[in-house]
């Protein structure tokens, strides 16, 4: 078994509230510093600073790998990971999720720029809606729609109160079918447990929700797995 080195919640300079030096090139290279294996950018209801992303990884001969990644917020307020095997199932998630935020403009001198890049940390656009709000889709819908790009859902920060699945329903719907929930980095899964004894179902992970280049998480969150693909990881969130 590969003991697997992970951060599978960061946020880019696309996500209002990530900080403008989390830039494609500074994201990959400070995980790399850290000695991580795979990590997942995971903007608000948002992909499109994964292509910049994956395109910077690439360059470094596979030591460090991308797993495509969106935080979404559903119609209940619930932040809810998705990951993708493919950066195309991501980018089509992207498009659709677009569609159903609110017709709400970021206002980027209250919540910060949404910043798109490419590889080189070049500004080639920005996101016109706030993607920190909801978008109209239930947390029933969203699972059909990325099980149907052939992705999984990991609710994030399951032990927070607000923007939480559990704080927004309550319980976990059976019928989504989760295997593995998130906790927040300043929570233990031993708490989490205590609070809520139907978890123990379930398996976790913890993940940094870095927002700046130092929140990264180090060498500390670990998966072990019998390799390192990418559909190994999958499958085993999933
Ligand atoms: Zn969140
Ligand atoms: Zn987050």
């Amino acid at each position: 078994m590969d003991k697997v080195a992970i951060d599978l919640h960061i946020h880019s300079a696309l996500s209002p509230c990530g900080e403008a030096e989390m830039t494609p090139n500074n994201i990959v290279n400070m995980a790399l510093l850290k000695g991580l294996d795979v990590i997942a950018v995971t903007d608000h209801n948002s992909a499109k600073n994964l292509p910049a992303i994956m395109a910077v990884a690439k360059k470094n001969k596979k030591a460090l790998s991308i797993l495509a990644g969106i935080e979404v917020t559903t119609k209940e307020e619930a932040h809810i990971l998705a990951y993708f095997e493919t950066l195309a199932a991501a980018m089509e998630l992207d498009r659709i999720l677009y569609q159903h935020l609110p017709e709400v403009l970021n206002k980027k001198e209250l919540f910060g720029a949404q910043t798109i890049m490419d590889e080189h940390d070049q500004i080639i656009g920005e996101v016109d809606k706030l993607l920190i709000s909801a978008t109209d889709i239930g947390v029933s819908q969203l699972w059909e729609l990325v099980t149907n790009l052939g992705g999984i859902l990991v609710p994030a920060h399951i032990d927070r109160k607000s923007y939480s699945l559990i704080g927004s329903l309550g319980f976990m719907p059976p019928e989504l079918g989760i295997k593995t929930c998130e906790v927040s980095k300043t929570e233990t899964v031993e708490n989490v447990l205590k609070r809520f004894r139907f978890f123990k179902e379930y398996q976790f992970i913890h993940g940094s929700d870095a927002h700046r280049l130092e929140e990264i998480a180090e060498r500390e969150y670990f998966l072990e797995l019998p390799d390192r693909q990418l559909q190994t990881l999958i499958r085993h969130l999933g």
